[in-house]
């Protein structure tokens, strides 16, 4: 193949040079490279967004990873997830080490971000695939020809296959996801903000801006449990994040939420009243209490919640109704919740496109357009796991992409 009628610039534009855009445009490659492949990207400089994943370290995928870690959206895709596990197969492909933590993660060997896209940079410059960066698509007009790819500055590309990888409005300041497939007329789930902060009421918990602390906490909804994480938390101004609260904020709609915080969660109530019975000769007054198990700021809070004159208190005049008390604060510590922070906070986003070939990831509308990553209604848990769908998907679409290109289907 290779050989385009004269107006045809691309057999294949993928549209998006991200995680997933990248992978879609090589897995294209790979799969023939007589084909040409044009990777379009609107920022001057491609793969950006990989260099912040996992602090800058990049953790791009998980040993645990089954369909529970992703919204019910990605069953459709299971075929997708089922052909894909071994994504080590790509990393060694592009000579890159993994290494895998003790909850499963895995990173770059280098524990850098930047020794991730510095793989893919270096894979890209020995192809032919043709990089265009500095001018995002704004139009997207499948046709009799081919399809019509429009961008901001006036230029146009005409292709056989397009794979839109463009990604979602999280973290960034504008996204045209939902326009270009709108454009297409494929099925969208609108984006909200998924993997975020949950601003919390109350005034009194800017003062532990800052504080990080490990917990066990219930998500609740109109006062019932609905989901249950436990790793660290992270007070900001007026919201708390950290990855077990960024973990239940993809359950978080409209409604009354709240969470409720075991501070102390390997430890039974009792253990913990026999512990504080000891505390209260040693403590200078009530409110250091609670100084031998939380940081500072929080132990004060919580006793003054509890005792409004706890500073001029001394422990010892505490009852032992009164040290129940605070052990039940401790196992109960509840923060009301009264929104997700916004899409500018987000990692993922959840919604998307819907309803795509459960294996190729074809439009609905037009089987000459394909989707990868995060643009699909596939979100997962912190860990790696939207990365992941970001590789397998962007290896699934461009193998299907190339495949139908070189075999002229629905020419
Ligand atoms: C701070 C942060 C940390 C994260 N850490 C992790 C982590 O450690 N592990 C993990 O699994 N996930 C992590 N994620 C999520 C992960 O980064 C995304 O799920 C993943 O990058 C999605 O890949 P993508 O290719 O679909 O989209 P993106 O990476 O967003 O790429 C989309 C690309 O398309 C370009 N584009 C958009 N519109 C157009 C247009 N109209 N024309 C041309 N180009 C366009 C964009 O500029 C961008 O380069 C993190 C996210 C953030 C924000």
């Amino acid at each position: 193949m290779g050989i385009l009628p004269s107006e045809m610039n691309a057999d294949i534009c993928v549209i998006g040079a991200g995680a997933s855009g990248i992978t879609a445009a090589l897995a294209a490659y790979w799969r023939d490279p007589s084909l040409k492949i044009v990777l379009v990207e609107e920022k001057e400089r491609i793969g950006q967004k990989i260099l912040v994943t996992g602090n800058g370290r990049c953790n791009l995928s998980n040993r645990t990873l089954t369909l529970d870690s992703y919204n019910e959206g990605a069953v459709r895709y299971e075929p997708v997830f089922r052909k894909s596990m071994a994504d080590e197969v790509l990393f060694a492909r592009l000579g890159l080490m993994l290494y895998e933590d003790e909850s499963g993660r895995f990173y770059p060997y280098s524990n850098q971000a930047s020794s991730v896209l510095n793989a893919f940079l270096n894979e890209l410059n020995r192809t032919d695939i043709e990089v265009r960066a500095g001018s995002g698509v704004t139009r997207l007009e499948p046709g009799k020809q081919g399809i019509m790819i429009g961008f901001g500055n006036g230029e146009a590309l005409l292709a056989r296959r397009a794979i839109l990888a463009t990604g979602s409005p999280a973290s960034v300041k504008s996204n045209r996801s939902e326009e270009l497939v709108r454009q297409v007329g494929d099925r969208f789930i609108p984006f909200v903000p998924a993997l975020v902060p949950l601003r919390i009421r109350g005034e009194q918990f800017r003062s532990l801006k800052g504080i990080r602390l490990k917990a066990a906490v219930a998500l609740q909804k109109n006062g019932k449990t609905i989901r249950l994480e436990s790793g660290e938390v992270q007070f900001g101004d007026g919201y708390l994040g950290g990855i077990c609260v960024m973990d239940l904020s993809r359950y978080v709609d409209d409604g009354d939420y709240q969470l409720s915080l075991d501070l102390i969660p390997d430890r039974a109530k009792q253990g913990i009243i026999s512990f504080l019975d000891a505390s209260c000769s040693r403590s200078s007054n009530a409110a250091a209490l609670l100084n031998g198990i939380l940081p500072r700021r929080v132990g004060e809070l919580l006793m003054r919640s509890m005792f409004p004159d706890a500073f001029s208190m001394s422990a010892g005049s505490l009852t032992e109704e009164d040290i129940g008390m605070v052990a039940d604060l401790l196992k109960r510590w509840i923060i009301p919740v009264s929104s997700r922070c916004p899409m500018s906070q987000a990692q993922v986003c959840r919604g998307g496109v819907d309803g795509l070939d459960g294996e190729t990831l074809s439009s609905a509308r037009d089987p000459r357009v394909f989707y990868c990553g995060e643009i699909i209604n596939v979100d997962g848990r912190c860990g790696g796991f939207n990365l992941h769908w970001a590789w397998i998907s962007g290896k699934a679409a461009g193998e299907a992409a190339a495949l139908s290109a070189r075999e002229g289907i629905y020419e």
